[in-house]
């Protein structure tokens, strides 16, 4: 169970027992079809031939879903799509994966769907929007680098690297990677650590001199503690070495076995085989029939 998304979840625990699985499917999709009355002929053409079909649709119905139920509707067809291209069109694939973290709140959920469309298209890597935006990894480097400098209390690079609008962008598009809190919360946090490093007290040195009496004595800097930089708390850190580690590239199993513990969840192996199932979908019925999907055309 614990490999299912929370978005899963969702669907599950809005579907009463009672309802059979059609009723289920029918109120999920009422109000969608309220905004889109062509959603039933739409659905109807999807083939697995045809996986970008349902890309498309997903991808024009996310604009207009509004619930849980309606968002988890979305990420079926982003399934699907994933799951029909993977074989002959492993860009689609990648761009299905990456259409999936539209629709999926936990940024642990984020970054192991990243790291399955790396895995399926190593040619567009993990960190592209669905539209094929790609990152200059020059700029990602200088994104991970901000991080860093506040850590060991270099607010003067920081700064400098902050006041470059494309790695500001780089940061807010990634920010889900360190935080679940807003993306604009993220870079004004940033900033405002830009502003505390160097230590005023010691610039830095770790120690200030004192006048006692006639001499001068050495003393731990009352300020930083003798420890300048910023001290972000467990859960941050994890979110911060996460967004360092894909900003540098280091996608593989290590990396995800490394920062394996986050929040006391595990991250899951990032498995393209799985991908389907974690969403609810079955490969083998791609076809929309009576309000659900099935085997037969
Ligand atoms: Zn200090």
């Amino acid at each position: 169970m614990r490999r299912l998304l929370a978005i899963t979840l969702l669907i599950a625990s809005a579907s009463a027992p009672a309802q059979t699985a059609a009723e289920a499917n029918a109120a999920r999709l009422e109000s969608l079809r309220a905004v889109f009355p062509q959603l039933a002929s739409r659905l109807s053409t999807l083939t697995p031939d045809g996986p970008e079909a349902y890309l498309e649709l997903g991808e024009e119905l996310l604009a207009e879903a509004r619930t849980d139920a309606e968002f988890g509707f979305v990420a079926e067809l982003f399934a699907h799509a994933y799951s029909h291209a993977r074989e002959n069109d492993p860009a689609l694939a990648n761009s299905a994966c990456l259409a999936l973290t539209e629709v999926t709140s936990s940024p642990r959920d984020v970054v192991w769907l990243r790291l399955i469309a790396g895995i399926v298209d190593p040619s567009r890597r993990g960190w592209g929007r669905p539209q094929g935006v790609e990152l200059d990894p020059a700029l990602a480097l200088d994104a991970a680098g901000v991080i860093s400098a506040l850590r060991a209390a270099d607010g003067v690079t920081a700064k400098r690297l902050l006041g470059r609008r494309a790695i500001r962008s780089v940061i807010q598009s990634n920010a889900g990677l360190m935080t679940s809190a807003g993306r604009t919360e993220v870079l004004s946090e940033l900033d405002s650590q830009a502003e505390l490093w160097p230590c005023p007290t010691c610039q830095n040195e770790r120690i200030v001199n004192r006048r006692v009496g006639d001499r001068i004595v050495a003393e731990l800097c009352p300020t930083c503690n003798g420890a300048p930089g910023w001290k972000p708390g467990a859960g941050t850190l994890t979110g911060q070495l996460r967004f360092e580690a894909v900003m540098l590239g280091e996608y593989d199993r290590s990396w995800a076995a490394q920062f394996a513990v986050d929040l006391g969840a595990p991250l899951r192996d990032p498995d393209p085989d799985e991908l389907p199932a974690v969403f609810g979908v079955d490969p083998a019925m791609p076809f929309w029939r009576g309000g659900r999907w099935s085997s037969t055309p």
